[in-house]
């Protein structure tokens, strides 16, 4: 997104708030009286000024954490759908963007391949993993939850919340849940459920779903699978096979968390929980004195731990599928392959670079590496070198810490290596726009050129 392409959001605007204007027959009265639209106009330009004090995360050149602009047409409907500002947790509260909602979240819950399924939005990924966990528990009492290392951290603090044991499986070289490990805990302990993470949330790396529901046949235990970062992708037709096998097995779990906020274009305040289960709205039975249900249709806060949500999530939701339906090949899935060749172009540039480390191939967009240097600290001081130089070349970047174990034997001396704490400071760049791809050339030549200065400044 450009800074022009404000203009044109605003424009939306205007025109989806003048046709909602026209959808009501409403007498003409007193109205409310605005304080004055200059002092509002000179708030608003307080309010701008406050904002641009932030990465320019809506630009092509941030490409370091997982952030990634609405889509305009999610901006408009959202902003439009205020105006009225449903509210999700009953009918009476919201009727169209309850109605919106199931459409949104059915058409979500089809590319897992799942018609008959239980789901709603909530108000991002964490208190959909809590649902899902909080219904795990209330399926396999007393049972414990695995999860593993690479997993988001809220599964173990969920776990605590909801006073449910979490046992952490060690993750391999690259990132995945070991399997080996993942056995020999089923063995010893009683595991109610399985975390696997499709897309973890610092590699992008995913899990062995396929080997992990070989084993609940012969375990049994519940498969929870957290896309939320990832679950778009089982639309992108450029994954590793490996990576293509896992996601074609995620309709066979028992449920599924993905967050439209994370990589569905969405304004933040929008996660996604669907269990595979319809029976399992049964835990959520209450009898509210304060809810007013006043029809005999299905309420969504009726199968839902949080009671108001923003119903204008489900409108923007509603219309960006609408524009650019969740199909294979279509436009949307065409940007998170764009993303992922970005991934793939970077990371292949790193790997022939004399001044970074890039052993891992990403799985989906996300590329980590590390700088080169005469030791561990040398490195990790280039690392943060080369954040600083970028952005202040305008490309921004973000750092992360790596075991040193992802990068082999005898990259640094080994002494050195074991001194350190076991991490090197590495730099990560998430390529979720689709702009990325174009950009690569102009990301690549200032990246270098901070690699290169951080190699010339920092070292012994
Ligand atoms: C982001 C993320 C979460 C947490 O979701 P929020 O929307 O930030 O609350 C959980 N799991 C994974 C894999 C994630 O990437």
């Amino acid at each position: 997104m450009a800074k022009s392409d404000f203009t044109s959001i605003g424009e939306f605007v205007n025109t989806a708030l003048r046709n909602l204007a026209g959808g009501f027959d409403l007498p003409e009265g007193p109205a409310y009286k605005m304080p004055g639209t200059e002092r509002i106009h000179s708030v608003l330009a307080e309010t701008a000024a406050r904002m641009a004090d932030n990465y320019p995360y809506f630009h092509p050149l941030y490409a370091g954490q997982m952030l990634k602009p609405p889509h305009p047409v999610a901006h408009a409907a959202y902003a439009m759908a205020m105006t009225v500002n449903p509210n999700n947790h009953a009918l009476d509260g919201g009727r169209a963007s309850s109605a919106m909602e199931l459409e949104a979240v059915s058409e979500i819950a089809g590319i897992f391949g799942w018609q008959q399924f239980l789901g709603h939005l909530t108000s991002g990924g964490t208190f959909a993993n809590l649902e899902a966990l909080w219904v795990a528990g209330k399926t396999a009492p007393g049972k414990r939850i695995a999860a593993s290392s690479q997993a988001h951290y809220t599964h173990s603090r969920i776990s605590a919340v909801l006073g449910l044991g979490c046992i952490e499986i060690p993750a391999d070289h690259r990132g995945r849940m070991d399997i080996a490990a993942l056995e020999s805990t089923l063995q010893q302990s009683d595991i109610g459920t399985v975390v696997v993470t499709l897309g973890t949330t610092s590699l992008g790396a995913v899990d062995s779903l396929a080997e992990v529901l070989k084993l609940r046949e012969r375990h049994g235990f519940r498969v929870h699978v957290d896309a939320a970062y990832g679950g778009y992708f089982t639309l992108a037709q450029n994954l590793h096979p490996e990576a293509r096998r896992h996601f074609d097995a995620a309709g066979m779990a028992d449920s599924i968390v993905i967050d439209p906020h994370k990589h569905g274009l969405q304004p933040y305040g929008c996660g996604c929980v669907l269990f595979r289960d319809p029976a399992v709205g049964r835990f959520y039975k209450h009898d509210s004195p304060y809810t007013y249900f006043t029809s005999a249709q299905l309420h969504l806060g009726e199968i839902s731990l949080e009671c108001s949500r923003a119903g204008a999530s489900a409108v923007a939701l509603w219309a960006t599928q609408r524009l650019l339906p969740l199909v294979p090949g279509g436009e949307f899935a065409q940007g998170l392959e764009a993303g992922r060749e970005a991934a793939l172009e970077l990371h292949k540039r790193l790997q022939a670079s004399p001044l970074a480390l890039a052993p891992l191939q990403p799985e989906l967009d996300i590329v980590v590496w590390a700088i080169q240097g005469n030791s561990v600290e040398e490195s990790s001081a280039r690392a943060r070198a080369t954040f600083e130089e970028a952005a202040r070349q305008n490309l921004h970047l973000a750092l992360v810490q790596m075991p040193i174990s992802i990068f082999g034997e005898g990259v640094w001396n080994d002494s050195d290596a074991k001194g350190s704490s076991g991490v090197v400071t590495c730099l990560r760049s998430v390529l979720m726009k689709p702009e990325h791809r174009p950009w690569m050339d102009d990301i690549w030549s200032r990246l270098e050129s901070a690699m290169s200065a951080a190699a010339a400044n920092v070292g012994q």
